[in-house]
């Protein structure tokens, strides 16, 4: 058995990992314990990385117009389409799409060729939508695109402020991290985002702020932290300019105002306000609550500016920490893999650079202005302007807003290439040629994580089919374009090339110079982080004259027309983008199996929805369709809707078909947490549940379905009845039964149906007028067993066997109700008391927050009660 040390693919913690080939070509998965992010552990999505090693879905040969052929043939497809286009219309008719995903040395060479051969800078990134805000906001205050803290900063802080993060859920061994530092040294926690997180659970103070006002609120911080001397002005002074432009801004900024913006109460304003006083070590750490934003950047430099006038930056435990998105999106920033940089933290705007980087690449162009940016990009593709594009390793007609609009410009689009691992995405279907891509545990090279730290993703197993290297696919077509410069060996001379533009024209300019890793064996580099353990130790930043700038940032409210809803788009625990990985692995759907909403109590009672009702959500351009969830988490005008789903897994449940194209004005990130929608109940006769062995194929109504250990488990509705349940029961059963029980009520309007074959349950579906009461978690459990058959019609355990309910704890398969019960029985028992009890919170640990939720919740109501 060999092992392999690499690196988890999916968040910007970049957490180690130990993958070990067990024989008949299985592969076990670990966290690597020497990792200094993770230390050994993994969370959900990290634990079960092994499951989606599998051919299923993959791309494992090239396709033109839907046909194999060859590599050669692929490449000089795309090598001619794309010369030719350039020839006949310049070289901004075309454009990369490439992602977070990617390798840092796949993004080195896909912006060395379009940069410097091509002569355009139309390549962009889905990083984009993950954290361009953080990246212009920290070169507008610090010069140049640096992360100022380490993970340890979490654990050294005595205040650690979550802005727009639920860490818990998208960050969550970062999160388990700073739970065993408030543990062992009560670091006090407050959370502020528009809706009360699992992050916010057992926090200090949470400020479920209205959606988009953090600004007012920072302003707010900034103004009372000068008025009250709470500052530091030996480094305001030493380190710093722009201050008096940063307090004008923010002079309206009273607590009564801040109060009035951000829809909190004052006495909670100033709470945090005395919190943020009191503090000498604080890290406020921001994700897309903060990023995703028409005023992004603006949040960020009005969180830099408080930590700029209190000095508390540079230090151990202290700084703005803005925590990643994507497992390689700080890879990508550091090679110019965005459309308004160059490589190597060099500006495109620079001619010094510009020429300093051309000389090192000996490339006939390098183009002298941005290129366009995500949003724009694929609205140049609709306008005809970019006739040739190149999509790497994303899925833009899900994850980009407004996707209707995205999948319309791709269909139009003279020449769309994909390389992608999956075969089968909304994006793929619109491709001219597909490229297969080798995947997780496939390719080699570096990433680089929230905190700078580069880690190695190694190779492991042999690829899929004919499935290559990204930066091997790009260099052959560069290749086959004519140019020179991209006949590397591997990714290991990609690499040593990264290093040493790194190095070019930087003397100390750029904190961002790998010369440390020169001469270094590629294949054994450890998990290091560049620029030192602690930039801006010294006060000096990267501008002109080494200091930091305050930002005088502006509140711009976000308005929403009387009667529309925001709507607030994200992640949940145990997915990862638009599923095409996370997809294939059941345990990942235990816990939430179908498209949903989250909405207040008082707006659903508004609106006439009760719980597990349909509803449709209508943006300004497009509709989905989700379940709704009653909840005290979000406020009355918001509604949350996760992003993840996609028609692979249910008939109209793009989030992002509802959402708004708005981007912020400096980063061009788009405002994917704010968009205008309405609400409504779907008009529907009746609602079916069920599950069924081998492929299912879903119907006209409305579907969403999630795979389990064989076979699926499904949800459907539809606005009539059938004209015969046992007939409709039939079309979605893909094997034949032995033995049907079925049972219809008097008025046709409930009907039951078990399938079993050779004593084994191979189907069961169950139809009602109103959302189906069905055990879900235990039926699921039930398929290819030879549970009776009246005990499945009867939806749930055999009497005196309790139902563990909604599962909970998606490791270890832990319910709701086995969780309350155990609380009920221990009285006043801890959190670990319950997990060891009931076993939740044993594995990954990712839904401690959510235990913990069940047992505040109850010790309320027995308050309540006494
Ligand atoms: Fe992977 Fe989870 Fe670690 Fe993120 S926190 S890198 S998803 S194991």
């Amino acid at each position: 058995m060999t092992t392999t040390k690499t690196t988890c693919p999916y968040c910007g913690v970049g957490c180690g990992v130990l993958a070990t080939k067990i024989g008949d070509g299985k592969v076990s998965v670990k966290g690597d314990p020497e990792h200094p992010a993770n230390f050994g552990k993994l969370c959900s999505k990290g634990l079960t990385l092994a499951e989606t090693l599998v051919p299923q879905g993959r791309l494992t040969y090239p396709m033109i117009a839907n046909e194999r052929v060859s590599w050669d043939a692929a490449i000089a497809r795309v090598a001619e389409k794309f010369a030719t286009t350039i020839r006949d219309h310049g070289p901004d008719s075309v454009a990369f799409y490439v992602s977070g995903q990617l390798l840092t040395e796949d993004y080195y060479v896909a912006n060395k060729l379009m940069k410097g051969f091509i002569g355009s800078a139309n390549i962009d990134t889905n990083s984009r939508l993950c954290m361009a805000s953080a990246v212009a906001g920290h070169k507008r205050a610090f010069g140049a695109d640096i992360v100022p803290c380490n993970y340890e900063d979490l654990e050294e802080a005595d205040l650690v402020v979550l802005v727009g993060s639920n860490l818990a859920w998208c960050h969550p061994i970062l999160f388990q991290r700073l739970q065993a530092a408030r543990e062992k040294r009560g670091t006090k926690l407050v959370v502020i985002d528009p809706r009360r997180t699992a992050s916010a659970e057992g926090a200090d103070l949470f400020l479920g702020i209205t959606s988009g006002s953090d600004v007012a609120l920072f302003n707010g911080l900034l103004r009372q932290l000068y008025l009250r001397g709470e500052f530091d002005p030996a480094f305001v002074f030493s380190h710093t300019s722009g201050l008096s432009e940063a307090l004008l801004a923010s002079r309206e900024w009273t607590t009564e105002g801040v109060a009035a913006a951000t829809g909190l109460k004052q006495t909670d304003v100033e709470a945090f306000y005395a919190l943020f006083a009191a503090h000498e070590k604080i890290v406020t750490a921001f994700s897309m609550g903060v990023n995703q934003s028409a005023s992004g950047t603006d949040k960020v430099n009005a969180i830099i500016n408080c930590h700029l006038l209190t000095g508390r930056i540079g230090k151990a435990g202290a700084g703005p920490f803005s925590i990643t998105g994507q497992p390689n999106a700080m890879g990508g920033r550091e090679v110019g893999g965005m459309a308004n940089m160059l490589a190597a933290h060099m500006d495109i705007a620079n001619p010094v650079h510009r020429d300093a980087v051309q000389k090192f690449w000996a490339s006939p162009h390098i183009p002298e202005k941005e290129g366009l940016k995500a949003v724009d990009m694929f609205q140049a593709v609709g306008e005809d302007k970019i006739k040739a594009l190149w999509i790497m390793g994303t899925n833009p007609a899900v994850s980009l807003p407004d996707s209707g609009s995205i999948a319309a410009a791709l269909k139009r689009c003279d020449f769309v290439v994909v390389s992608d691992v999956m075969a089968q995405t909304e994006t793929t279907q619109y491709a001219h040629v597909l490229l297969p891509a080798q995947g997780w545990g496939e390719k080699d090279g570096t990433v680089t994580n929230s905190e700078r730290r580069i880690s190695r993703q190694r190779s492991f197993l042999a690829p899929e089919g004919e499935a290559r290297p990204d930066w091997k696919i790009i260099c052959d077509i560069a290749e086959a374009m004519g140019f020179d410069g991209f006949g590397y060996e591997g990714p290991a001379e990609i690499f040593a090339e990264h290093v040493g533009l790194s190095e070019v024209q930087n003397n100390g300019t750029r904190l961002l110079n790998l010369e440390d890793w020169k001469g270094q064996d590629f294949e054994a580099l450890m998990p290091t982080q560049w620029g030192g353990r602690r930039p801006f130790v010294d006060g000096i930043f990267q501008t002109h004259d080494g200091r930091a700038r305050f930002v005088p940032t502006l509140f711009k409210p976000v308005t929403i027309d009387e009667g529309k809803y925001t709507l607030n788009t994200g992640r949940i625990r145990d997915q990862w983008h638009t599923m095409t990985r996370t997809g294939l692995v059941p345990k990942l759907f235990s816990h939430r199996a179908e498209p949903y909403i989250e909405i207040s109590p008082a707006a659903a009672t508004s609106l006439g929805l009760h719980p597990a009702d349909l509803a449709e959500i209508s943006g300004e351009h497009g509709k989905s369709i989700a379940r709704i969830l009653i909840t005290q988490t979000v406020r009355d005008g918001d509604v949350f809707q996760p992003m993840h789903w996609t028609s692979q897994f249910a008939s109209q449940a793009l989030a992002n078909g509802n959402t708004s194209p708005a981007v912020d004005p400096f980063s061009g990130q788009p405002a994917l947490k704010s968009s205008a929608v309405s609400i409504a109940k779907k008009a529907i006769a009746w609602h079916g549940c069920g599950i069924a062995l081998g492929p299912l194929e879903l119907l006209t109504c409305y579907w969403a379905k999630a795979p389990l250990l064989e076979g699926f488990a499904f949800e459907c509705a539809d606005e009539k009845f059938p004209a015969d349940w046992l007939a409709f029961s039939g079309s979605l059963m893909s094997l034949e039964a032995s033995e049907i029980s079925t049972v219809l009520t008097g008025d046709q309007a409930s009907f039951r149906c078990v399938a079993r074959k050779n004593g084994k349950l191979i189907f069961a579906f169950f139809a009602s007028a109103q959302p189906v009461e069905v055990s879900r978690a235990w039926l699921h459990q039930q398929l290819g067993s030879d549970v009776q058959s009246v005990q499945v019609l009867s939806g749930r355990p055999a009497a005196g066997v309790l139902d563990h309910g909604p599962i909970i704890c998606s490791c270890n398969g832990v319910g709701r109700n086995l969780i309350k019960r155990a609380v009920y029985d221990t009285h006043g028992a801890t959190l670990s008391a319950i997990c060891e009890k009931t076993n939740a919170g044993m594995g990954c640990g990712s839904c401690r927050p959510e235990v913990q939720r069940i047992i505040t919740e109850i010790s309320a109501t027995r308050i309540a009660a006494e």
